[in-house]
């Protein structure tokens, strides 16, 4: 026999082994011990060195001298990779290195945000994983007009910009975002193969701080944007106030909170928290743009500084969401306060575009009534109030009550697998139904094992949230053509689509995040990497 045949001969095995315990109900502890063992062994030797690391690397985990047994839940994390890992045997240093065991994974960032606009794809994926090694969350735009939208919506903490896109110049989209960008001190790193002395200085001059030629050297790099974020997180623990809009940040919201939740502990005294999100923001910024969508939230923090009172701490929460603490006030009265504004508001009058339009807001209030109450629960019932202010027409205030609670206000998250791997289809999902999301959404999960079955199920129903993992490569109707069909005819606010794919499928890539995918993730993954992804997008978009 050839090499190669030994090769797949290991690969099949593999496989083979894996599917079997898949259908088992637990493994022991010291047969997957076993197994890594001999994999480890058997790859060395027939040169699938990547295999070799990883089943090393894996080891580590487990002993042969345990007696545990293992669901699927459990050692699918573990194991999965090995499922893909011998298809690019190129990929073998990546795949060693992402592994908890590895030694590139370091989880001491505090998952910030980088928004990389740039059009050459090889470069995209190389620094997207190099920075996710290093995890970082990272966003993707190959064009200018993608890279201002996630700008505005996600709110990176750093942007990697191209001079050279297919649709504007770096320096243009510069123009604008410098502004904003200064104010919340995100930085802004060039990356360019054109370093003419005159670009440069255009740059610089409009405030730029860092301009990094290609061919890029990712050690300098990496340790530059780390840099870059010790400045920006020193900056930030001395500020309590948001640039754009003057109330107090997320920062002093919370120590506010901690402030609030202890005095009512000694005293007695109680507080209402009411929080209040824009209604139909996003066309605000779509019709008139993102300019006038700042000056209308400007104009809204006016309103409110204006309506309280001085020990009332108005907060920006997020995006488009803000925070009323009123101390001592019950919720009867604070949603007095809050309709009093939202008149106020909602008769102001904003002029763009040669018409004037009027813009409102939504708002649920929760009290403070128990002294063993946690933050996270007087959050979570006003964003439920809120919820059903929104969900009953909007420009509403509604009270937390224990009715509403029990009530259908509840949000539904449909988590939908759709890949022809059922191996994979059983770890997503059986991680997802013991998910539970940072809104306390329902979450359903359900898989298919090919396109068509699925778009030809009854899946979609308008008021519900979907996450839809989508594989690339399926035998008859591939996952790039479901995601066409799905852009094509559902609204995208209520749909997150990742796809999952191959590091082969180049282009496929590329076509995907054009056609509307939100995310991309490389096979194999790891579970627990998926869901902090998955969280991160879904952050904005499950509230
Ligand atoms: P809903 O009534 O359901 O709240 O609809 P909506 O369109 O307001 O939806 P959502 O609350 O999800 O939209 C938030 C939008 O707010 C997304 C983002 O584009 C926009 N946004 C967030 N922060 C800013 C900002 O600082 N400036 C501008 N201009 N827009 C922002
Ligand atoms: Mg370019
Ligand atoms: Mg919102
Ligand atoms: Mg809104």
């Amino acid at each position: 026999m050839t090499i190669r045949k030994y090769k797949d001969l290991v690969e099949r095995r593999t496989k083979q082994t894996l599917q079997e315990w898949s259908e088992q109900s637990v493994v022991k502890e010291k047969d997957i011990y076993r197994f890594l063992h001999n994999l480890k062994g058997t790859a060395g030797t027939v040169g699938l060195k990547a295999v070799e690391d990883l089943a090393d690397s894996t080891m580590l985990f487990f002993s042969d001298k345990s007696l545990k047994e293992w669901s699927v839940e459990e050692w699918g994390d573990y194991l999965y990779p090995f499922l893909t890992i011998f298809d690019e045997s190129h990929k073998a240093l990546m795949i060693s290195e992402n592994h908890p065991g590895g030694a590139g994974f370091s989880s001491a960032n505090p998952q910030h945000e980088i928004l990389v606009i740039e059009d050459d794809v090889e470069l995209v994926a190389y620094l997207k994983e190099s920075l996710e090694r290093q995890s970082y969350f990272v966003s993707i735009a190959l064009s200018a007009e993608r890279g201002l939208k996630i700008f505005y919506e996600r709110k990176p903490d750093l942007i990697l910009l191209d001079i050279l896109l297919p649709d504007q110049s770096g320096i243009e989209v510069l123009n604008q975002i410098i502004g904003k960008a200064k104010k919340e001190r995100i930085p802004i790193i060039i990356i360019s193969g054109e370093h003419s002395k005159e670009i440069q200085m255009n740059a610089y001059s409009l405030g730029v701080m860092d301009y990094v030629p290609k061919p890029i050297d990712i050690d300098l790099f990496l340790t530059l944007i780390r840099n870059r974020f010790e400045l920006k997180n020193e900056w930030q623990k001395s500020i309590i106030v948001d640039e754009l809009t003057g109330a107090f940040n997320r920062k002093h919201f919370n120590q506010t909170m901690k402030q609030l939740m202890s005095d009512y502990k000694r005293t007695n005294r109680t507080f209402s928290l009411a929080m209040i999100d824009l209604d139909y923001f996003k066309k605000v910024n779509d019709t008139y743009g993102h300019l006038i969508g700042d000056e209308v939230l400007q104009s809204f923090a006016e309103e409110v500084q204006n309506s309280i009172r001085a020990e009332d701490s108005f907060c920006r929460y997020g995006g488009e969401e803000f925070a009323l603490f009123l101390p001592n006030t019950y919720a009867a009265s604070a949603l007095m306060v809050i309709q009093r504004i939202q008149e106020r508001f909602s008769s102001r009058e904003f002029y763009a575009k040669n018409e004037t339009f009027h813009v409102t807001f939504s708002c649920g209030i929760a009290e403070i009534t128990n002294p063993e109450e946690d933050a996270n629960n007087l959050v979570w019932e006003a964003d439920q109030a809120l919820y059903a202010s929104k969900h009953n027409g909007r420009n509403l205030t509604t009270l937390y009550n224990d009715h509403l609670s029990a009530n259908k206000t509840e949000s539904i998250l449909n988590v939908i697998i759709v890949d022809d791997d059922p191996l994979i289809r059983r770890i997503v999902t059986s991680h997802f139904s013991a998910w539970v999301p940072a809104n306390k959404s329902r979450v359903n999960t359900s898989s298919y094992s090919n396109g068509l079955d699925f778009l030809h199920s009854d899946w979609y129903s308008v008021n519900e949230k979907y996450i839809i993992l989508l594989d690339g490569v399926m035998p008859d109707l591939d996952g790039i053509e479901v995601l066409e069909r799905i852009r094509d005819k559902y609204p995208a606010v209520n749909i997150l689509v990742i796809m999952l794919t191959g590091r082969k499928n180049q282009a496929d890539i590329v076509y995907a995040l054009q056609t509307g995918a939100d995310d991309y993730v490389i096979k194999p993954f790891h579970m627990k990497e998926l869901l902090l992804r998955i969280e991160r997008l879904a952050l904005r978009f499950l509230f």
